[in-house]
């Protein structure tokens, strides 16, 4: 249920609303919007009686909750979620952030270079899997500790913060010690243990949509990370799984942008390395992702990408990278003079 308050309800009626709930047992997420103060409940709705609420001073109205999904609801909070991570931040109207780095931390001397080469490009984060959740327990599965020192090695020569991925709900402290940013990847969105232990973090979370999850279960997995009182998420729209994985990896699934948009306050961003698996395909895919609305941009960047121990098709080139944040520069000044296309976003 949510209590949309009258737009000139006063302090005290909506503290009596909320100790009217709080006493019934319910716990409550306010969001104080430009207009109005919209409050939502948690707990048994069996025991509410909405008239009984409608009846109290400044209340506009009393409404069921559509979806099951309630702390990310955009009904909850109206207003955009702005995630920040050092100085860079997701959400809102802002300039896009571009996190950029190779799929999984290889060399020092690799990580420095690619650092300096897309930070000089204009990215504003850096990426690199240290904890590698791989398909077959043969592949390489990451240095792990040594991985985050790499990365912490790279932050401290060019300033850029950096998102890594965490696999197991042990590693929190470890990883947290270490990452600006917690990265839950598609194969654990689900790993709900995770989920709760990265809501108990003060880390913001970066939440990678599962291999073939609806977008339901996603605001779901995202719920679960909230509802820990962790609300620093950024959801990434990085493809689901088709029949047809010869000619792209996964389908990026570009509607389900504007979509979480509009059912979640959470900021979204694309990552269109993983969404295709080719090279070619990720600097179009990317601009198509950010033209319907994403709030930012991850991809996959190597310096040889030939030379890459995991995902190197996907990787673009430093010279690629280069190529594609001039062409976003481009594309945002245009964005901003197109109806149709803002609408939509
Ligand atoms: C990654 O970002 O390197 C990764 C493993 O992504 P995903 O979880 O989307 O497959
Ligand atoms: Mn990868």
């Amino acid at each position: 249920m949510i209590i949309v308050m009258a737009v000139n309800a006063s302090e005290p009626q909506v503290q009596h609303v909320l100790d009217r709930v709080g006493e019934l047992g319910f716990q409550t997420t306010v969001s104080r919007g430009v207009e109005r103060i919209v409050i939502g409940l948690i707990g048994d709705e069996s025991r509410l009686n909405p008239d009984a609420i409608r009846a109290c001073e400044g209340v506009n109205d009393v409404m069921p909750v559509s979806k099951p999904f309630k702390v990310v609801n955009r009904e909850f909070q109206p207003h955009d979620t702005i995630v920040t991570v050092g100085d860079v931040t997701f959400g809102g109207d802002g300039p896009w952030p571009v996190i950029a780095g190779p799929c999984s931390v290889e060399t020092p001397e690799m990580m420095i270079e690619v650092a300096h080469a897309v930070k000089a490009s204009g990215a504003t984060m850096l990426r690199g899997g240290a904890f590698k959740p791989r398909t077959s327990p043969y592949a390489f599965q990451g240095h792990g500790e040594l991985g985050l020192q790499y990365l912490d090695a790279a932050r401290k020569e060019t300033g850029l913060p950096f998102v890594t991925e965490i696999v197991d709900p042990a590693d929190v402290g470890l990883v947290s010690k270490y990452a600006d940013m917690l990265q839950i990847g598609a194969r654990n969105m689900q790993n709900f243990a995770l989920l709760k232990a990265v809501g108990r973090s003060h880390r913001p979370v970066m939440l990678k949509r599962g291999l073939s999850s609806s977008i339901d279960e996603w605001l779901m997995a995202a719920e679960y990370i909230a509802s820990e009182g962790n609300t620093q998420i950024v959801l990434c729209e990085r493809g689901i799984r088709s029949s047809d994985n010869q000619y792209t990896r996964n389908v990026l699934d570009l509607a389900a942008i504007p979509v979480v948009k509009k059912l979640s306050h959470l900021p979204v961003i694309v990552d269109p390395s993983h969404g295709t698996g080719k090279r070619y395909l990720v600097s179009p895919m990317a601009q198509a992702g950010l033209t319907v609305g994403a709030h930012g941009l991850m991809v996959e960047v190597h310096p040889r990408p030939e030379e890459a121990w995991s995902d190197g098709p996907q990787s673009l080139t430093l010279e690629l990278f280069a190529e594609l944040m001039r062409d976003l520069r481009a594309l945002e000044a245009s964005l901003n003079s197109n109806k149709a296309i803002a609408a939509a976003r």
